[in-house]
Formats: structure tokens, C-alpha cells, sequence
């Protein structure tokens, strides 16, 4: 006889969005019941999410507190022609620890893992054994829409944690090594010292397609830590991601190509047109929940769709960006846009990672000579800015 569930809100998803408003609620509002529903053996699947201090405003740090594993002071970015250290602090959260906190901060009754969600209304849930959960209100977490309604880019990459025969002597993460072998649109590197002796190590590329061959990257993650001298005594764990990189589309139809309910994290359209990250925005979204007044089905869909819709109507600037950089830049040549990027003021770069730009920081990014020809930028604009009117009508 299939179990019954009865909670005031249902969160279906258990990866970084769903996770986190788990974790705001368990913490703001103990009082209400939850079931968090995740398709997989735990929750937050196998990742290591990162983040700069400026990307989380101040008041809603106490979401991420408990979950980060790693902290660093300052940055290195490398080019061709221009190398850098910027002082900002720069986060990880691994998913291991994501899973422990969230089992220690809910009760057993409110986690169900290994259960797939089939059916979602605004306050019913259908899942794979049968069972049903009757909500309050039910939020949907379970990653990404229909994302061939968005013109997109992508950042794929491979990453490994490295165990070293031998101590590597870095303090701070490489955030982009851009001076490797440019390949499959903008390639680098991406470096974090998890301990003395242990590097994880990304190969990522930014890129027209979203294949990957595995096989390839690590090769290329070897041949890296053999160049910066490092031996390998074990690969400890390894991640890879394909993550959209937005230049153009409609809201509305991808908000509309999963059910019709309260919705968060990258289901939401939640992410950084041009960096495919999702964690600020997951917080964001954490912190709106939890100090909800009302979380009615319907109050909550609001908010949701709400908070969404303004954020993705925020991002244009960003979406042009990447258009400039997908679409007027040739694939060989995309390195050279971050590599300008990195000479601008430290302040405009943290910024510029929060999806927070100023009328300033825009001008100053689209100022002085394009490193992309003016002829294709402008066509790129124009592109995707037709790709947006021709969907919403
Ligand atoms: C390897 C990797 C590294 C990344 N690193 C960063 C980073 O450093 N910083 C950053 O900001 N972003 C990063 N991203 C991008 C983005 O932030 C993540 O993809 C983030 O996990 C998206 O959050 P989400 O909650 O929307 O989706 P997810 O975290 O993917 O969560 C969705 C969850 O829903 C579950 N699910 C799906 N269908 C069902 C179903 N039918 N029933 C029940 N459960 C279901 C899935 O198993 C999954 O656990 C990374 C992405 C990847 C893949």
C-alpha cells in the first residue's frame, strides 16, 4: 500500500537550490513541515559549488555558513599577456557536506531519497513507488527546463581532486590559467588548493557544443599537473558539467516548460547568463523563501515566478555579453574578452561575477577598443535581441 505524505511545503529536488531553501526554512521557520524529494542516493549530487564573498549579500550568509568546506583570501587569473592576483575571498561548498548538514538539520521524516518525483501540482506530488504527498504549497527544485527554448552557449568542463605525491605550495585558488593550449572555443584551467597536498583540478572550454569527451580532458588535466610539476598519487573523486551560458531567448516559455508551480534554482532560469553559475541566485531565492509571509501555494508561485522574471529581465546586459562572446568572437580568439576583462577594477569584476553591474561598470566593460570585430558584435546584438521578439510573440 503506497505511503501518504502530508507537509506544509513539498520541495522536490534535494540538489543547491532545493538543498539550501531546506536548509533557510529548517533554520527560520522550524514550525513547518517539509518532505525534500530527490531522485538520487543523496542529496546534492557530486559537485563542488564555489562562489566569491561579493556574490552573497552580507544578510544572507548564514544559508551558506554551515556548507562551506573551504575558504580562501584572494584569487589568480593567468593569460598570455597579463597575469593578476585580485583580493577577493572565494568560497567551495562541497555536495557531501551539503547532504550531511541538510541530514542533521531535518528530521529523518522529511527526507526522502532514492524517490522520483513523476507528477507535480501546486500542492500534490505523484512519485515513482506510488507514494503521494499532499503540501501546502510545492516548490520545484529538479534542475533544468527546457533549455533548447534559450539560445545558449555552453562551459563544459571536467574536474579532478588530485591527490599529490608531494605538497603543491598554493595558497589560492587559479580561478582561470587561460596560457594552456586554446581549444574547442575558450579554454582554461581551473585550480583549487583543497588541502597541501590535495589540487582539484578543472579543464574547461567555452564552447559552441555541449559534448565532452571525458577521456580527452583527463588527459589534459595530467598533462597540466605534470606541467606545473605535480605527481599524481590518486584521482580522489571527479565532477563534470555541461552548464548553459545564455545569450537570448524567452523567459516565459522556458518558465513554462515545466509544470505550472513555485519553482527555484536553475528550473527557475535562475543562473548567470555568462558563467552558468546558479549558487547566488539559489541563495537569493533561499533568503525570499524563508522570510515569506505567506507560503500558500499561490503566494509561493508568485514570489517564485516573480523574483525569477525580474532577475532574468536584469540579466540583458550579460546575455549581450555572451552573445559577443559566442558570436563575434571567433573560437580561437574568445580568450582574449576574458583577458581584457581581467584588467578592469577589481570592484567591477566582483560585481560582474554577483549578475550586480552598474550603469558605470556596464560602460566601462563595452569601453574602449573591442577586442571582437565591431561589425559582428553588432550583428550578434541584433541576433539576439530578434531571438528574443520572435519567441515572445
Ligand atoms: C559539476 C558542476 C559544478 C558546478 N559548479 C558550480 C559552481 O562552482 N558555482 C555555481 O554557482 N554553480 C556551479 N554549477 C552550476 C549550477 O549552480 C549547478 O548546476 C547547480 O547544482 C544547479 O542547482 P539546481 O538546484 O537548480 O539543480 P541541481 O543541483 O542539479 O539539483 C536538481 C536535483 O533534482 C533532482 N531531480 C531531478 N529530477 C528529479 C525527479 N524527477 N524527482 C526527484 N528529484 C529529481 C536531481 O537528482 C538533483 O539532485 C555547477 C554545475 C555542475 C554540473
Amino acid at each position: 500500500m503506497p505511503t501518504h505524505h502530508h507537509c506544509d511545503l513539498a520541495i522536490l529536488g534535494g540538489g543547491l537550490a532545493g538543498g539550501l531553501i531546506a536548509l533557510a526554512l529548517a533554520e527560520r521557520r522550524p514550525e513547518l513541515s517539509l518532505q525534500l524529494v530527490e531522485a538520487g542516493e543523496r542529496f546534492g549530487g557530486n559537485h563542488l559549488w564555489s562562489f566569491f564573498d561579493s556574490d552573497v549579500a552580507a544578510g544572507d550568509r548564514w544559508i551558506l555558513e554551515p556548507v562551506v568546506g573551504h575558504r580562501w583570501q584572494g584569487y589568480d587569473v593567468a593569460f598570455p599577456g597579463h597575469a593578476r592576483t585580485l583580493d577577493a575571498a572565494y568560497n567551495s561548498v562541497e555536495s557531501e557536506r551539503l547532504d550531511a548538514v541538510l541530514r542533521a538539520a531535518l528530521p529523518a521524516e522529511a527526507l526522502l531519497t532514492g524517490r522520483r518525483v513523476l507528477e507535480a501540482s501546486a500542492t500534490g506530488v505523484v512519485l515513482d513507488d506510488g507514494a503521494r504527498i499532499e503540501a501546502g504549497a510545492v516548490i520545484d527544485c529538479r534542475g533544468p527546463g527546457d533549455l533548447s527554448l534559450l539560445k545558449c552557449g555552453w562551459q563544459k568542463f571536467v574536474g579532478q581532486e588530485l591527490v599529490l605525491e608531494r605538497p603543491h605550495g598554493h595558497t589560492r585558488p587559479t580561478v582561470m590559467d587561460a596560457r594552456v593550449e586554446q581549444l574547442d572555443g575558450y579554454r582554461f584551467v581551473y585550480c583549487l588548493p583543497l588541502a597541501p597536498d590535495r589540487m582539484f583540478v578543472e579543464d574547461t572550454y567555452y564552447s559552441d557544443g555541449p559534448e565532452i569527451d571525458a577521456a580527452v580532458l583527463r588527459e589534459r588535466i595530467r598533462a597540466y599537473a605534470e606541467g606545473q610539476g605535480w605527481r599524481i598519487a590518486e584521482v580522489a573523486r571527479e565532477e563534470r558539467g555541461v552548464l548553459p551560458v545564455a545569450f537570448g531567448g524567452d523567459f516565459d516559455s522556458y518558465w513554462s516548460s515545466t509544470p505550472p508551480v513555485a519553482k527555484a534554482g536553475m528550473r527557475a532560469g535562475l543562473f548567470h547568463p555568462l558563467t552558468g553559475y546558479s549558487l547566488p541566485d539559489a541563495v537569493r531565492m533561499a533568503s525570499a523563501v524563508a522570510a515569506a509571509p505567506d507560503l500558500s501555494a499561490a503566494a509561493l508561485a508568485e514570489l517564485t515566478h516573480g523574483l525569477a522574471r525580474t532577475t532574468w529581465g536584469e540579466r540583458g546586459f550579460y546575455r549581450m555579453l555572451t552573445a559577443m562572446l559566442f558570436r563575434a568572437a571567433k573560437p580561437e580568439a574568445r580568450y582574449r574578452v576574458l583577458e581584457r576583462f581581467y584588467r578592469l577594477d577589481a570592484g567591477l569584476i566582483g560585481r560582474f561575477y554577483a549578475g550586480r553591474s552598474n550603469w558605470t561598470d556596464k560602460a566601462r566593460v563595452l569601453a574602449g577598443k573591442p577586442p571582437v570585430p565591431v561589425a559582428r558584435a553588432i550583428r550578434a546584438i541584433w541576433d539576439m535581441q530578434a531571438g528574443g521578439r520572435e519567441k515572445r510573440t
